[in-house]
């Protein structure tokens, strides 16, 4: 039992498995003045040692010749749930790292380590793994200790470990999936929900402790429950998009939507500004005790941080790709995309279309009704093209008043087809905006790409651009085909 509270970080075990023999010993290097290291190059191998020695942290590869990492994780957790493993993998792969995420897994580096950063990380899976074994030893003596002093380690070992599964997920709907699950089982609701109204996202999350819940149900429930569900949530912003409801499985069983539930409801706040809610409902009022509203307090207040954290992160994603007036792709993401499409043409040898748009004498509008008039002009066209184009289509403000549009899988037929409705929709009826009524046209440019003819994508623009000179050249308001000549 003392060599647990005394146990100090050079006392500790550390497994290296990497099939790589240079990895391998780089990182025995890198640790072994401070910690005992022992390293494996095959699963099989690295199975024994585990079997034979308590390692408090283990290192692996994800990929190896014999077995995964993630092999060698539930192994390790198997053995002693505490230990601590550090996943390192030669290619992100979102679905591994959630697994590894739900498994446990301390933290996830991808190849080429920093080792600076992994002696970072492995000092602080040492402190964690010191910090359980000194709290194992504690709850083993709680005939020494005052009542319930034994449970509260145990509630703050869970929610440390919930703490540590969350702060390694920055995509939202794994936030959201860990927070609902945790909320659930902890407390035995029935349904926890999260609707948050931040940084221009309204979204709603739900999860049944059993079964599935369906989401016409529960969106027709939440439509009719909005206001108590919700009541510091503008109700208008999710009208506007049907309330976007993002319903996960809870844990196997029946699930039935109850009206009698009874809803607990928890204002989410990052420094008295409110993001969101958080409910919860409780088959009767009984079932929620005033030890859950105190722990609901300290929960909020943790999940209310990551989620502002992770719909941050997914803005500045955002807005890395989108024109801040129309809210379509920009010019980089245009250029992007332009790049992926011909790879993909190229490798599947298949066609795509790429079409430039310039509005007609848009000067004259601007200079008629004024800039803010000719920015609402820019922002009609991009929805009226939204309204005709399919899914997978990508349409970019090129420039200032130019627009390309990048049709996947679609040949020189459907681009025509496309290009007649689009100069269509302009000219169908004026814009009305501040009391003007505003027509307006555009001229267009049409280039298939082939991909059994492969050209450099400077040229694809160049003819599209050319054919839509064409347009204009040859009286404006309409589209015109280019050749591609190399
Ligand atoms: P054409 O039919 O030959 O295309 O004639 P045009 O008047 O549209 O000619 P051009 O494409 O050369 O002019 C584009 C004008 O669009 C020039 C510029 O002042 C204006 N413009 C560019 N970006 C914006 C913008 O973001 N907002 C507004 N209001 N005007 C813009
Ligand atoms: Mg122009
Ligand atoms: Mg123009």
């Amino acid at each position: 039992m003392d060599t647990f509270l005394s146990k100090r970080p050079s006392d500790c075990h550390i497994l290296i498995v990497d099939d790589d023999e240079i990895i391998c010993e780089m990182l025995r290097d890198a640790l072994k003045d401070k910690y005992h290291v022992t390293a494996s190059t095959t699963g099989k191998d690295a199975f024994c040692k585990i079997d034979a020695t308590d390692f408090d942290i283990v290192i692996t590869d994800l990929k190896l010749p014999d077995t995964s990492g993630i092999e060698i994780l539930s192994y390790v957790k198997c053995k002693d749930e505490y230990s601590e493993v550090i996943m390192v993998t030669g290619y992100a792969s979102l679905d591994s790292a959630t697994i590894a995420l739900n498994l446990g897994v301390f933290s996830y580096f991808t190849k080429p380590v920093v080792i600076d950063e992994l002696l970072i990380q492995v000092e602080k899976a040492v402190a964690l793994r010191l910090f359980h074994l000194k709290s194992i030893m504690l709850m083993n003596q709680s005939e020494m200790m005052p009542a319930g002093a034994k449970d509260h380690i145990h509630d703050i070992t869970q929610l440390y470990n919930f703490i540590r599964k969350l702060m390694l997920s920055i995509e939202v709907p794994e936030i959201m999936r860990i927070t609902l699950e945790d909320v659930n089982n902890r407390l035995g609701a029935e349904c926890a929900l999260v609707g948050v109204d931040l940084l221009g996202f309204s979204e709603i999350f739900a999860m049944p402790r059993t079964g599935v819940l369906g989401s016409d149900a529960l969106h027709a429930f939440i439509g009719d429950h909005f206001k108590t569900c919700f009541p510091n949530l503008n109700k208008a912003k999710f009208d506007d998009v049907q309330i976007p409801l993002f319903v996960y499985k809870g844990k196997q069983g029946e699930c039935t939507l109850e009206k009698t539930w009874y809803p607990v409801v928890i204002p989410l706040t990052v420094t008295d500004r409110g993001i969101g809610t958080l409910v919860l409902f409780f088959r009767n009022r009984e079932c929620f005790t005033t030890d859950q509203t105190q722990f609901l307090f300290v929960f909020s207040s943790i999940v209310s941080s990551v989620i502002e954290h992770g719909y941050s992160v997914l803005q500045a994603r955002h807005q890395a790709k989108t024109d801040s007036l129309t809210g379509v792709a920009n010019h980089r993401f245009f250029h992007e995309t332009l790049e992926r499409e011909i790879a993909r043409s190229n490798r599947k040898g298949c066609t795509f279309v790429l079409i430039l748009i310039d509005i007609d004498n848009f000067k004259k509008i601007n200079d008629t009704y004024g800039h803010q008039v000719g920015d609402a002009v820019i922002v009609d066209l991009t929805k009226r093209i939204g309204l005709i184009i399919r899914a997978g289509d990508i349409l970019a403000r090129y420039g200032g008043e130019e627009f390309g549009l990048i049709l996947p899988e679609t040949d020189l037929y459907g681009a025509e087809v496309l290009a007649s409705r689009i100069l269509n929709a302009f000219t169908a009826k004026p814009l009305t905006y501040l009391h003007h009524k505003i027509s307006y046209s555009a001229s267009i440019g049409i280039a298939v790409y082939d991909g059994s003819r492969p050209v450099k994508k400077d040229i694809l623009i160049r003819t599209a651009d050319d054919a839509l000179y064409e347009s204009k050249r040859s009286g404006r308001n309409r589209f015109t085909v280019g050749t591609i000549t190399v």
